[in-house]
């Protein structure tokens, strides 16, 4: 078991398997990122990816999620979710959908049924200056694909105030009928993102705008879930709120992350990493080097962004840029 000093268990684990991308989504990519990818030999490769996994596994993970960059740009993408999927986890994946009719088929045949996908605006302009690449229409037949087979897809939007706010209802209105699940994410701060607190459409004012529009339920959320769950009556699928910043969800946290290059993260926010992947190339035993990494992990936001919001700044908070975590 991996259990931290606050006494939470941590059975889910992250791996971003490239720190690459299909689109340039602003509030994730820092400007002057292309210049300073990761050179491959820095990177894990497969057989490392796999070796790390199951030492986590032994240790009583059971669920992996695969995230990125993108994770289907990463070229060996086919053999890692083919060998992860031989281990005794739920799998699952996070994906900006661009390339999701390429890969479907193999989701099915390893049983990869959990795809979270990621999408800002259901207007294929706004899309278009968010996340600088069109293929907007491709991501939306795609997450049509996905429902088609009947994948259980959660949709992520992060809201950013007067860009994207108003679309929130058109966002609850795809759960009529559709057995999909909509998250509603707080704009995070990550290195170069330039996050200003004014930017962030916070939770409570997510729930009023919703109260606007719809007569809605709260659901039971599950022990570690990150989001408040909710319905609208008579709809058949739910919206969910991630209100990272104004009502943190860290107390019942049973997240652990791997960078693409084989750092151990135990928080999004962490400041601190433990070098994985230097160890397992060293020959080095990993269980103590990743049972001290979960020990040490703050009991909120990796002990950072403390104080009000708007004392919050990007460039104070020691982390890396969201892609080259893996969210
Ligand atoms: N490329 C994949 C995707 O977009 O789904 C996986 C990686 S992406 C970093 C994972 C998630 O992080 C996405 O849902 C994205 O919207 C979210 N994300 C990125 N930057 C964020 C930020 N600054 N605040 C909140 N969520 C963010
Ligand atoms: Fe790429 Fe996902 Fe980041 Fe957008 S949010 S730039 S799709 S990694």
């Amino acid at each position: 078991m991996l259990v931290d000093s606050f006494h939470r268990n941590h059975d889910y684990l992250r791996i971003s398997i490239t720190d690459k991308c299909n689109l340039r989504c602003l509030y994730c990519m820092p400007l002057d990122l292309p210049e300073s990818f990761l050179a491959t030999r820095s990177m894990m490769n497969v057989d490392e990816i796999i070796s790390i996994a199951k030492v986590f596994v032994d240790l009583g993970v059971t669920k992996i999620r695969l995230t990125g960059g993108e994770p289907l740009v990463r070229k060996e993408v086919r053999e890692i979710i083919s060998r992860l999927s031989k281990f005794p986890i739920q799998l699952a994946l996070t994906t900006n959908a661009v390339l999701v009719d390429e890969f479907i088929d193999l989701f099915v045949e390893t049983g990869l049924r959990s795809v979270n996908v990621s999408l800002d605006s259901l207007d294929a302009t706004t899309f278009e200056i968010l996340s600088q690449r069109k293929h907007f229409s491709k991501v939306v037949d795609n997450i049509q694909l996905l429902l088609d087979r009947g994948f259980h897809v959660k949709l992520n939007m992060v809201v950013l105030k007067d860009v994207n706010h108003l679309e929130i209802p058109a966002f609850i209105k795809m759960t009529k009928n559709a057995n999909l699940h909509v998250r509603f994410i707080e704009f995070m701060p990550f290195t170069g993102n330039g996050w200003d607190h004014q930017q962030v459409f916070s939770s409570e004012e997510i729930l009023s705008l919703v109260e606007e529009h719809f007569e809605f339920e709260k659901l039971n959320d599950r022990p570690n879930d990150t989001a408040r769950n909710f319905k609208v009556k008579n709809h058949t699928g739910t919206f969910a709120i991630i209100s990272t910043m104004t009502d943190p969800f860290c107390d019942t946290c049973n997240r652990l992350r791997l960078t693409s290059d084989g750092k151990m993260k135990n928080c999004l926010f962490s400041k601190g990493e433990a070098d994985i992947l230097a160890a397992l190339r060293n020959g080095e035993d990993l269980v103590p080097i990743i049972q001290q990494c979960v020990w040490q992990k703050k009991a909120a936001r990796g002990g950072q962004m403390m104080g009000h919001l708007a004392n919050i700044s990007a460039e104070t908070i020691e982390n890396r840029s969201m892609i080259s975590i893996g969210g």
